[in-house]
């Protein structure tokens, strides 16, 4: 009989627009593991602020926001053609919304509220319990799971990052101009890096991925190297 393979928990963490995503839902579909996209959820919350006035302008009102928090109610469905989990803020679907520029300018400084960390950190907790789970996100590695199997932090240079990003919304048919896409991407680096409630940093058992001059196809091949290491030494 052959040994099922033990399902583990593989996270990764990095800079703004890295393409963790694509990454981890590359690893997740050859693994038949579950996608977990955790910035979604600070998208979510950055959303229900801009909409009820608690954020904007790249501040945000930490008082009026952890006070709504009981009120805000994420959750994930599979996606019907891929399979891939959407994101719904309250019973609404926003997966489109949440990818907004104004979100985008809002949401590190949202993120930087303990409060909203200690609740999504809770809920991320509990959608990764069973294990099989790819997480991507900032603090996932050091702060959500920091005893994960496989940690993965990801780099690329804020040019290729910008270029990569700057593709995404124009084949997406969404307002793009490269300067505020470039100045959006180091303005989070920053926030995301200097902030006081679980900064962006590499943690000290995670493989480093920079894949400025790498291919979609490339990544796969240098995971599935890793992980096979990672599976035999287990
Ligand atoms: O991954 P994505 O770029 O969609 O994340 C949006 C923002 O959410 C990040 O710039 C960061 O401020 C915040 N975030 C976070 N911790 C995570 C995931 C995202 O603070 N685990």
């Amino acid at each position: 009989m052959t040994k099922r393979k033990k399902k583990i928990i593989i996270t990764v963490d990095g800079y703004s627009s890295c393409g963790k995503s694509t990454f981890a839902k590359a690893i997740a579909g050859e693994l038949g593991y579950i996608y977990i996209d955790s910035g979604a959820m600070y998208r979510a919350v950055t959303l229900f602020a801009l909409r009820r006035g608690l954020a904007g302008g790249g501040t945000a009102d930490e008082g009026r926001i952890v006070e709504a928090l009981p009120e805000i109610d994420i959750t994930f469905r599979p996606d019907r053609q891929t399979g891939f989990p959407v994101t719904y803020l309250n019973g609404e679907m926003v997966e489109r919304e949440i990818r907004d520029r104004e979100v985008s300018e809002n949401v590190s400084p949202v993120s930087t509220i303990a409060r909203v960390r200690a609740r999504l950190v809770e809920l991320q907790r509990a959608l990764g319990a069973g294990g099989g789970v790819v997480m991507d996100g900032r603090d996932i590695g050091t702060v959500v799971f920091p005893d994960a199997e496989l940690k993965i932090f990801m780099t690329a240079s804020p040019e290729v990052r910008a270029q990569r990003r700057y593709l995404e919304l124009v084949s997406k048919g969404l307002p793009a101009d490269f300067e505020a896409v470039m100045r959006n991407i180091s303005e989070r680096d920053r926030i995301d890096s200097s902030r006081e409630a679980s900064p962006l940093r590499r943690a000290d058992d995670a493989v480093i991925l920079d894949n400025s001059d790498m291919t979609p196809a490339e990544q796969m091949v240098w995971f599935r190297e890793l992980y096979k290491r990672r599976m035999n030494e287990s």
